[in-house]
């Protein structure tokens, strides 16, 4: 089997009609594959659609076949053959249920993989543990006031795979992507692409957090030296990756100034090139806040820089970005308690910097969620260094009440539901204060997804005014 796909799918071009003649087997019937359905016969391939687990509705198979694929169930699917499996993110790349499909297909990848393969045009890259939505957001901002074609895409909205259809060689993608995906990407070379950051998260599917930081830097390995890597100086294990990568480095620091590279000074952001200086933006003027937005702003203006955005236009989107839903939003005033809605904050590191700017307030946090196993260590450290009080809101993450406690904090409550904590919150801050739904962890324990989380809140925030 050739690994790398190249051999197996030499069929595949570039643009209109790309894969016709390719057999392409997508496993998995969530939002990615059901993307790859809408796109892969658009690109002429024939289409199977497969999953390891059965249950799919009748409405689902019927969108598939809508769109001009086929679904199989497993049992059926083994034996067909395909010249490229695409795996969705959701599924282990090593599921020993895949191993008869992978045999005998030609080459298995991710959809982004796959997109690249058939997509024409420039690409910008995001990844990192936390940002990758606001930062991939503000470069697409950028540059689609520079270039008609720009497309957004890959986690953050249409898969990677639907944008790709109709583009042309003035194309200019900006793709978010996330690990899992990257564990299947083999040939993908970004023009430019952005590290954010490696902080601990996803460690039941990557093990240790050197194998997630190396699924991280798959980003990387295939560029050369004309693509441009933009990495944050400021995070140990994304400095670390510029030994993997024949791109060019262009470092960025919130922290201090480098000899080549992006950084802050007096709170203008600067470009140094050798020994030159430009300034490409102003993290004064931006409604965003906080160190880790000024990371990812910079990260996203020196991007958009390197694909020739003029610092100008770089300059007005971020000054014009309004940030982005359930990211340190605040939804509204109760009884003078400024609530902020953070739901999209699902690890330890994305909570503490929500905390961070609240320093110096009287602030009372709402955690919850899933618990997957993660450490709360610095978290905890910072709570009590911000004085902050503490809601843990369902039984999911309990032990956190029970932990802070141990630690010997005064000011912790339990709620059983939004209601209760929104409601316990409003009567634990003074006003002047404010109540952070900043949950540390995902959402799955009690809704579908951090949206809805994220939407409770609001909704209560606004039965308490
Ligand atoms: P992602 O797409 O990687 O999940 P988002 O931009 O959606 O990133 O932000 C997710 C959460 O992480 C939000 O709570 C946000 O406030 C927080 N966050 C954003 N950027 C950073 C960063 N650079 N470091 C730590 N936390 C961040």
């Amino acid at each position: 089997m050739d690994v790398l796909g190249v051999k197996a799918l030499k069929g595949l071009r570039k643009g209109k009609d790309a894969a016709r003649g390719a057999r392409v087997m997508v496993v998995g019937t969530g939002v990615t594959g059901l993307a790859c359905a809408r796109a892969l016969p658009k690109f002429g391939a024939e289409t199977i659609v497969t999953d390891l687990k059965g249950g799919q509705s009748p409405a689902d198979i019927a969108r598939i076949e809508e769109a001009g694929a086929k679904f199989l169930p497993l049992s059926e699917a083994e034996g067909v053959g395909a010249d490229a499996l695409v795996l969705s993110p959701g599924i282990p790349t090593d599921d020993e249920r895949l191993i008869e499909l992978k045999t005998q297909a030609g080459a298995w990848m991710s959809e982004i993989e796959l997109a690249y393969m058939l997509c024409e045009g420039r690409i910008l890259a995001v990844t990192g543990t936390n940002g990758k939505t606001t930062t991939a957001t503000l470069a697409g901002r950028i540059l689609s006031d520079c270039f008609d074609d720009t497309r957004v895409a890959g986690n953050i909205g249409d898969a990677f795979i639907e944008a790709a259809e109709g583009s042309g060689p003035g194309t200019v993608f900006v793709i978010e992507v996330s690990s899992y995906q990257l564990e299947g990407c083999f040939n993908f070379r970004p023009d430019v692409a952005i590290e954010l950051n490696v902080q601990p998260d996803h460690l039941k599917r990557h093990g240790t957090m050197a194998a997630y930081a190396a699924a991280k830097a798959r980003l990387l390995t295939r560029m050369t030296e004309s693509g441009t890597a933009v990495l944050n100086a400021d995070d140990m294990l994304v400095a670390a990756m510029a030994k993997g990568t024949r791109a060019g480095i262009l470092n960025y620091s919130v922290e201090r100034e480098l000899e080549r590279g992006a950084f802050l000074r007096s709170g203008r952001m600067i470009l140094r090139m050798g020994g030159e200086e430009e300034i490409i933006g102003d993290a004064g003027e931006m409604k965003i806040k906080g160190p880790h937005n000024e990371g990812n702003a910079i990260a996203a203006a020196v991007a958009a820089r390197a694909m020739g955005a003029p610092a100008e236009n770089i300059r007005k989107a971020l000054k014009d970005f309004e940030g982005l839903k359930h990211r340190i939003e605040t939804v509204g005033f109760a009884r003078g308690v400024e609530c902020v809605n953070d739901s999209k904050a699902t690890n330890p590191d994305s909570t503490r910097a929500a905390l961070r700017m609240f320093a110096g307030r009287a602030v009372t946090l709402i955690m919850c969620g899933d618990d997957k196993g993660f450490d709360y260590g610095g978290l905890y450290e910072d709570i009590e260094a911000a004085g902050a009080k503490v809601i843990v809101m369902g039984a999911g993450l309990a032990r956190v009440a029970d932990e802070l406690e141990a630690r010997g904090a005064a000011d912790v409550a339990r709620a059983a539901d939004m209601a209760s904590a929104v409601r316990t919150g409003l009567e634990m801050t003074p006003e002047g204060g404010a109540l952070l739904l900043s949950p540390g962890s995902s959402s799955f324990d009690m809704y579908k997804n951090y949206e809805e989380r994220g939407e409770d809140f609001r909704n209560e925030v606004r039965l308490a005014q």
